[in-house]
């Protein structure tokens, strides 16, 4: 993969790869710190693009770190969907994946420098009590009565700490550093906090537990991190981030550089909500192609080069701003076209019958894969006495400038034949069920004998070969651009209409296969598709809509 694009993260690193700069010579090394609290979601996508495309620029390395300082929290299934879309998203570590519980002994010895250099103190004040003495934004906050003990006292009662002594939140770890600064984050913020709770890959080794703002500058510096690409929330945290770096015995000096996190429209990001609307059923797990997850975007059927392009294309700010969800689309689309196999399907599908066709004739018209593209191949539909068509392709009385069938007018079915509407049948209700027409037999391929001018196509297929299939379409999940901004719930935000299932459209024959495939196809004149990964079987097929062929949105 090349990477183009440049940003001010890009310019920041060319100027420290400049002689006499901080990195002079060095490798470039990121890194990518998912929590495995949850799956990825295009928020994360953006990281990750950022992250290891960032790397790939400057021929260094990307490494994938799972987050586990916390816990409580962490689960086997999320390290594992984790890697899973990293390398799905198009994205390789190699040999460079992490834990950070791993570092926990040497985080532990970094603790005992910071005691050791009268930098870090045992403290007994309560959770409750040391939000007193913080102060707020406008008043320094007050020392904690335990900040001058003895650095031997310190020592032996960290020691004891690790040795599981004290209940859960009866000490903690905190850094001496200004109980004063205009900076909360520098008033002697907590670097360990006990928790007798089993960890997910460390079991009983541990009750204590490293805080974030402690573990992670030490992950980055013992890793060599060079670059270490965070979102806008740690911005005021990066002063403590240096005081760690600064403060103990590291190798390696990273540098933490801030850019705004993506939001999408029309859909939620935080975890905590994702996982509610996936355990209250409101969606169909994880990967619900309506969701914003990787999960969900694959099963969609959105292809990793539209995504990255995507991440590439929103570019990287210092200021948080909302992206269009139809920015993606587009991009997605663009791709699709490209790339997408042509066919045809019939979602709404009436019966035409072409009268003067013989039965039981079966005549196969080709189909070229790609318009533009002849090294994709082509593909047979066969054409027979019967087929189904779209029911918005027939009119009884057709409006102005409509082209398509109506009593009396021709058309060209696709690749076929051109055929005239001759009649047709209708229901009790008056609706229509069956279109009756001629077929112009020396139009095969679908160009009049005689030149004349035939306005209309519209896509056909077999009766008695074509495939039943369900058909889902999709729009967005909620009904407002914004839901976090809105005071309502954000379930009562959720559009009604975000899934549409056609329970019976017809697919061309050529379709069918013994396996789901991942195959992508434009169906003509209906949208990009893919077969649903989860639903879609042999006996029964399931396609997704992945986007419609076109939409009056352009990106500025
Ligand atoms: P949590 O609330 O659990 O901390 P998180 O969104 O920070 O959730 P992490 O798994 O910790 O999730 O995120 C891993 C990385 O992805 C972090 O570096 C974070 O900054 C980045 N990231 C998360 N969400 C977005 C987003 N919407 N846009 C850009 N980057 C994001
Ligand atoms: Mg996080």
């Amino acid at each position: 993969m090349a990477y183009e694009t440049t940003n001010f993260i890009h310019q920041i690193i060319e100027e420290e790869m400049a002689p006499g700069g901080r990195v002079e010579g060095q490798e470039i090394i990121t890194r990518f710190p998912p929590e495995p609290n949850g799956y990825l979601h295009i928020g994360h996508a953006k990281a990750i693009n950022m992250d290891f495309g960032t790397a790939l620029k400057y021929g260094g390395h990307c490494h994938l770190r799972l987050d586990d300082t916390n816990p409580i929290k962490e689960e086997n299934e999320y390290v594992e969907s984790i890697q899973e879309d990293v390398k799905w998203l198009g994205f390789d570590w190699g040999d460079d994946f992490f834990f950070a519980s791993d570092y926990f002994d040497e985080m532990y010895e970094q603790a005992l420098v910071l005691i050791r250099k009268g930098l870090a103190f045992v403290d007994d004040l309560s959770a409750e009590e040391m939000r007193d003495y913080r102060g707020t934004l406008t008043e320094p906050g007050k020392e904690s009565p335990w900040r001058n003990r003895s650095i031997e006292e310190n020592l032996d009662l960290f020691e004891r700490m690790r040795k599981g002594e004290f209940a859960d939140g009866e000490k903690t770890l905190r850094a001496k550093i200004d109980m004063a600064s205009g900076n909360i984050n520098m008033r002697d913020p907590v670097l360990y906090r006990i928790s007798h709770t089993p960890h997910h890959r460390q079991g009983d080794k541990w009750c204590i537990y490293p805080m974030y703002d402690f573990a992670h500058p030490l992950e980055d510096a013992f890793e060599g991190v060079t670059h270490s690409l965070c979102t806008l929330e740690f911005e005021d945290h990066r002063p403590l981030y240096n005081w760690v770096v600064e403060h103990t015995d590291v190798p390696h000096v990273p540098r933490q550089i801030e850019f705004a996190r993506l939001n999408l429209t029309h859909t939620v990001m935080s975890k905590r909500k994702l996982r509610s609307m996936v355990e209250e059923g409101l969606v169909d797990g994880w990967d619900d192609p309506r969701l914003p997850t990787i999960r969900g975007l694959r099963r969609r059927g959105y292809t990793p080069l539209s995504i990255r392009n995507f991440c590439d294309r929103i570019g990287v700010a210092k200021t948080d701003s909302m992206v269009d969800a139809r920015f993606l689309d587009y991009c997605v689309r663009e791709d699709l076209d490209q790339s997408a196999t042509r066919a045809m399907a019939v979602l709404d599908p009436i019966k035409l019958v072409i009268d003067n066709y013989p039965q039981g004739r079966h005549e196969m018209c080709t189909i070229e894969n790609h318009p533009k593209n002849p090294e994709m191949g082509t593909h047979e539909v066969p054409f027979s006495r019967e087929l189904w068509i779209e029911r918005e392709d027939f009119e009884v009385d057709p409006p102005k400038k409509y082209f398509r069938l109506f009593p009396g007018n021709e058309v060209r079915l696709q690749k076929a034949y051109i055929v005239k509407a001759t009649d047709y049948e209708t229901d009790e209700d008056g609706n229509v069920t069956v279109v009756h027409a001629t077929y112009d037999p020396d139009s095969f391929g679908g160009n009049a004998p005689d030149g004349r001018k035939i306005k209309g196509t519209i896509h056909w297929v077999p009766v008695d070969e074509a495939i039943e299939a369900e058909v889902r379409l999709y729009n967005p999940l909620f009904t407002v651009e914004n839901p976090d901004a809105e005071e309502a719930d954000y379930r009562d935000l959720m559009a009604e209409d975000s899934l549409v299932v056609i329970s019976k459209a017809y697919v061309e024959p050529a379709l069918a296969s013994n396996e789901v495939s991942e195959q992508r196809y434009q169906f003509m004149r209906k949208g990009y598709f893919i077969e649903d990964s989860k639903h879609s079987t042999p006996e029964h097929r399931v396609y997704n809509r992945i986007v419609t062929l076109r939409d009056s949105y352009k990106p500025e």
